[in-house]
């Protein structure tokens, strides 16, 4: 059950009154009984009265306070007391009570945890746990800083030797009347009154602090168990004196160890420190929740805003695009189109100008040579008469 290695586990004694559950069941039944046999006096009730306070006392400030949390520190014969008053409850001894309790702190609500109603429903939470034999031992381990005072080891296997002096203690004062009203009623309406803590402090109650738990503050049960009620305090800051964290939150427990306080019987009483009470508030984590669940739909409504836009951007950017390349396709096909046209007119030109050159270079190549041809008959002719002529010239005269 704890993370430390376990060292032997000290079986407790089998007491039947304190351990089993036929001793529980039976304590009930004669508590409801006895009163109607052994009848009722003002003397009596006072007694069931003043041994219910004094060891809900035992149990909240000594068994709880001290033993489990350490809130604050004392001597080592006070130390002795409250273990004997809280042990006269008839809820084991102080070693077993608030080892299995710091457990409790440790998982509470977690399938660990070893009465948590949640885990294990509303009535092994109340009385299921502490009847159940699978937590019938001391672990030593859980709790060794107190395991190592012998007196209080022996106290808590015999813890039913309070019990038995309670007993008698109420027997001298008021015979069997006072053991019926005094060890008998009494110790079952502390019992519950007790319990209640693990269970309906669980269930029933208001939360101020966002603890990992089901724990609530309920001011009917901090009357009833003189402070403990306001449990979800407790689970927030589970080390201080007080569980009351306001001067309205009525702690009876704490007052009276601020009076053993001021005559020096305890000392170093331990208080949530300032920026604890304000931590994790219900409220504020409610209010932080609807301020970031505000903040992210704003968020995410910008984001959708910008998402659109960007869209929206994107959108018109690919129409531009998608113009721009018509407009590129035309103006190129256009283009293209003039520049072919131009060069079939420029090729027609060339075409034209080399058919001119042409023709004239031919003509003028007639016309010189219909000219090399005449000038060639007119030598032709010149050379014939000059030799003629000759000839005439060298034959004599004949006649
Ligand atoms: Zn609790
Ligand atoms: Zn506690």
């Amino acid at each position: 059950m704890s993370d430390t290695p376990r060292p032997t586990v000290v079986k407790a004694r089998p007491i039947w009154l304190q351990t089993s559950l036929v001793g529980f069941v039976l304590i009930h039944v004669l508590s409801l009984a006895l009163p109607f046999v052994v009848g009722v006096s003002a003397k009596s009730v006072a007694l069931a009265f003043a041994l219910y306070v004094i060891r809900m006392w035992g149990i909240t400030a000594g068994y709880h306070r001290y033993f489990a949390h350490r809130s604050y520190k004392t001597s080592r014969w006070f130390q002795f007391v409250l273990a004997w008053v809280g042990a006269s409850s008839v809820q084991k001894g102080p070693l077993w009570w608030a080892g299995l309790h710091r457990i409790h702190h440790r998982w509470s609500d977690t399938p660990r945890d070893i009465h948590s109603p949640k885990q294990r429903g509303f009535l092994y939470s109340h009385v299921g746990w502490i009847t159940a034999p699978d937590h019938d031992g001391t672990d030593l381990a859980l709790i060794p800083d107190f395991a190592k005072y012998p007196e209080l080891r022996w106290i808590d296997r015999f813890h039913w030797v309070p019990f038995a002096a309670l007993t008698a203690l109420c027997y001298a004062i008021d015979g069997w009347r006072g053991v019926v009203w005094g060890a008998g009623v009494s110790t079952v309406f502390g019992w519950h009154g007790t319990f209640f803590i693990n269970s309906l402090a669980h269930v029933w109650g208001s939360r101020r602090y966002e603890t990992t738990d089901t724990s609530r503050n309920n001011p009917l049960l901090a009357l009833i168990t003189l402070g403990e009620g306001w449990h979800n305090n407790h689970h927030h800051y589970m080390n201080s004196a007080n569980q009351g964290f306001f001067w309205w939150e009525f702690d009876i427990s704490y007052y009276t160890l601020r009076a053993l306080a001021l005559v020096g019987v305890v000392r170093d009483l331990r208080h949530p420190p300032a920026h604890v009470l304000r931590e994790k508030l219900v409220g504020a984590a409610n209010a932080a929740s609807a301020t970031l669940s505000g903040a992210r739909a704003s968020a995410e409504l910008k984001l959708i805003e910008a998402r659109t836009a960007v869209g929206h951007a994107v959108e018109s950017a690919e129409l531009r695009i998608n113009e721009a390349r018509a407009a590129v396709g035309t103006a190129a096909t256009e283009a293209r189109a003039s520049l072919e046209s131009a060069a079939s007119d420029a090729r027609a030109a060339v075409g034209t100008a080399v058919d001119n050159v042409t023709n004239a270079a031919e003509t003028r190549l007639t016309e010189a040579r219909t000219a090399a041809g005449h000038r060639m008959a007119e030598a032709r002719d010149a050379v014939e008469s000059a030799v003629e002529s000759a000839v005439d010239a060298a034959t004599p005269a004949k006649n």
